[in-house]
């Protein structure tokens, strides 16, 4: 009776001390929304986190570029762009082997022949390697080859593939569904990081509304918001939120500005040739001129680092 209560009283102030740290220090209209994810949350004990891949560090003071072709189409193709883009200073080259395309007939990917140029490009260019994991069957295999393990937007409410990821041993990206809100978002990153994996940075690539101009519909306030009521890294994959190149540059701008700690961003050599979302990949040279473009806007982040302390952040 005695080893009861003492039991009892003692989950409870773990449960009390628990939503304390959360309730009292999130910003109270958010907090109903979001306290319950309280492995993501921020809080004044861990107001954000830092997630290390070799020495690059997302989340950190440095702005992460990840760049590369939406798909592995082949050697060459991955090695030129890998060559190009660390030349403009990425720090991750992106790529998918396996492509969870909307149509059965559209190019799926060349699997782990795709994961091998990966690997490659990584010995060749030094650069990080980022590609998507479809399914959980794959996350092993996937794992021998990435640096960090890509969810696509389509796969972020896959949760026995979320749970996998729990114990992969690599960081997750993990994608904004097209229909998720930022709710569902974290709801997702919670269950990534109860199986045992906190290194966790979360990506807004455009949701799905009305308006048919652009792909997606960037929603440019899920930065801010993800900042202030959470701890993990957000980044903007400015190439799937608006799905026409001419625009990412100016997307990518407004990233910065909101206070993202990177970018994904399709590459490829030859857009008009590539097998898939060739439309919004830039050219080598249109991603330096991006890149250059940037720099000014660096020193924005900060600020951004600000208003999200006076929306009820702690940093
Ligand atoms: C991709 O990064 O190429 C991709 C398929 O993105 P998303 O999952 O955001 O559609
Ligand atoms: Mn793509």
């Amino acid at each position: 009776m005695f080893i009861g209560h003492r039991l009892q009283f003692a989950l409870a102030t773990t449960v009390q001390a628990r939503s304390e740290t959360v309730a009292d220090n999130v910003n109270s209209r958010w907090n109903g929304q979001f306290s319950c994810y309280d492995l993501v949350a921020k809080t004044v004990l861990r107001p954000r986190s830092v997630v290390r891949v070799g020495d690059i560090a997302i989340g950190g003071d440095e702005f992460i570029v990840m760049a590369g072709p939406c798909a592995v189409e082949s050697e060459r193709q991955v090695l030129d762009t890998g060559m190009s883009v660390a030349m403009a200073g990425a720090r991750i080259l992106r790529g998918g082997a396996y492509k969870p395309r909307s149509s059965p007939y559209s190019f799926q990917g060349m699997g782990v022949e795709g994961l091998k140029i990966l690997s490659k490009a990584r010995e060749v260019t030094g650069l990080a390697i980022i590609t998507e994991v479809m399914s959980e069957t794959d996350v092993e295999l996937v794992a021998e080859y990435a640096d960090i393990m890509q969810v696509g937007a389509r796969s972020m409410e896959n949760f026995s593939l979320l749970e996998r990821l729990g114990t992969c041993g690599r960081p997750v990206l993990l994608k904004r569904g097209m229909t998720a809100t930022l709710e569902d978002l974290l709801r997702s990153a919670q269950f990534i990081v109860s199986s045992g994996n906190p290194d966790v940075i979360l990506c807004e690539r455009g949701i799905r509304t009305f308006e048919t101009a652009t792909r997606n519909t960037f929603d440019v306030a899920a930065v801010p918001v993800l900042k202030t009521v959470s701890h993990l890294p957000v980044i903007v994959d400015p190439s799937h939120a608006v799905g026409v190149r001419a625009l990412v540059p100016v997307l990518a701008r407004a990233a910065v500005v909101v206070g993202a700690d990177g970018l994904l961003v399709e590459v490829h050599p030859r857009p008009d040739k590539a097998f898939s979302d060739g439309e919004q990949s830039l050219t080598f040279d249109q991603f330096h001129s991006m890149m250059r473009d940037l720099d000014p806007y660096l020193g924005l982040r900060q600020q951004a680092d600000r208003s999200f302390a006076a929306a009820g952040g702690f940093d």
